[in-house]
């Protein structure tokens, strides 16, 4: 089944979303991912939502640099629909101006069980015991050379139930005398290629049963994975395109399953009407890559935003410096950038931030640009 841009998101205004993670501080890549997430939807009349993605809760003070550090940037964003998990700014930083609420993950627990119940019920989900190192034996057993490769399927059909899944997990526990470790619950992925458009790399074909094969939706701990997260979230907040970094093209495939699975078997996230939502349109955009093309890490405080709006460099200077990366007029008025942004003249390769785009930026005359 191929996912393309529907005929009726691209009649109405997009809805697209912010979703950063907070588990370290936002660098100058995350920004422009950010940044051009914005500019897509803003470009078209479209709305801008903020999703706080702590799955794993507990950091209120990333959270906190990451809603201060998206208004350095001059990024805004707009109020989300009810759904479970709305948070007020207030609540987190005094900051100037009656800012929208946004969704934050930890507090959507209840909406991921939801689902994943449904999917149980549905026979789409199964639980799983296996172990790291039972899952590397299988896959290793006779093809050596597909290690680290797709799950092998051995709990598939393994359980009637739940029920018995744990009853076995604790009776082997016991008999190697530790803790019972819980059990994963895995989707099953469909045996044909999943087919999907991205706006910038094309037609993607994926055949989950080689790639991944049934994959983890809830770990053993209870944490909900990433890819049911994002789904369930983004069906519940309205999102029609998601823009983020390319290197989670390799993980698109996977929630597109999950979309599928969902729309098929009549799940209900949060709001009544989500069945009937095709998945959203996606554009994977091309990381910054440091000097000698580095990766950039979160650990290198000086790509931090954090760090940039410390040593004084006004937020409107990396808004100028990352629209020049893409394409766009030489300004810093996120509504001007706006209109000028097309996917289409967007470049495409990896952008370069290294020791002379930091020496540039820090040059810019502190007191010259409003931040
Ligand atoms: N939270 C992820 C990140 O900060 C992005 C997830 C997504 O856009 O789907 O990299």
């Amino acid at each position: 089944m191929t996912a393309t841009p529907s005929d009726a998101a691209a009649a109405c205004p997009p809805v697209g979303r912010l979703a950063p993670s907070p588990t370290g501080v936002l660098h100058i890549g995350n920004a422009r991912s950010l940044l051009l997430a914005w500019l897509s939807a803003r470009s078209r009349g479209g709305k801008v939502l903020l999703r706080v993605e702590d799955l794993i809760p507990g950091q209120p003070e990333f959270v906190i640099s990451l809603l201060r550090d998206l208004r350095y940037l001059g990024l805004d964003w707009d109020a989300p629909p009810d759904c479970e998990g709305v948070c007020q700014v207030a609540d987190f930083v005094d900051m100037d101006g009656d800012l929208p609420p946004f969704i934050l993950q930890s507090e959507r627990h209840r909406a991921y069980n939801r689902v994943l119940g449904r999917l149980a019920d549905a026979g789409l989900v199964y639980p799983c015991v296996c172990t790291r190192r039972e899952i590397e034996a299988a896959v290793r057993a006779p093809h050596a050379e597909d290690h680290g490769a797709a799950y092998p399927g051995t709990c598939r059909g393994r359980f009637v139930n739940m029920k018995t899944a744990i009853a076995f997990e604790a009776s082997r526990a016991q008999r190697a005398g530790r803790k019972p470790v819980g059990v994963a619950m895995r989707l099953r992925v469909p045996d044909d290629p999943l087919v999907f458009v991205d706006q910038l790399h094309g037609t993607v074909t994926v055949s989950l049963p080689e790639d991944c094969g049934d994959f983890v939706i809830q770990r053993k701990d209870g944490a909900f994975a990433y890819m049911l997260a994002v789904v369930v979230d983004d069906l519940a907040m309205g999102v029609t395109e998601v823009v983020r970094g390319d290197d989670l093209l390799d993980c698109t495939g996977q929630q597109l399953a999950l979309y599928q699975a969902i729309a098929r078997h009549g799940v209900q996230t949060d709001l009544a009407a989500v069945v009937d939502r095709p998945p959203p349109d996606w554009v994977h955009v091309p990381l910054v890559y440091g000097d000698e093309g580095r990766r950039l890490a979160k650990r290198d405080r000086s790509l931090h935003v954090q760090t940039l709006q410390e040593m004084g460099v006004p937020g409107s200077a990396v808004r100028r410096w990352l629209a020049g990366s893409l394409g766009l007029p030489d300004s810093d008025d996120p509504a001007e950038l706006a209109a000028h942004f097309s996917w289409a003249a967007m470049p495409r390769g990896p952008a370069v931030f290294g020791a002379a785009e930091l020496a540039g930026l820090c040059d810019v005359p502190r007191s010259a640009a409003p931040s």
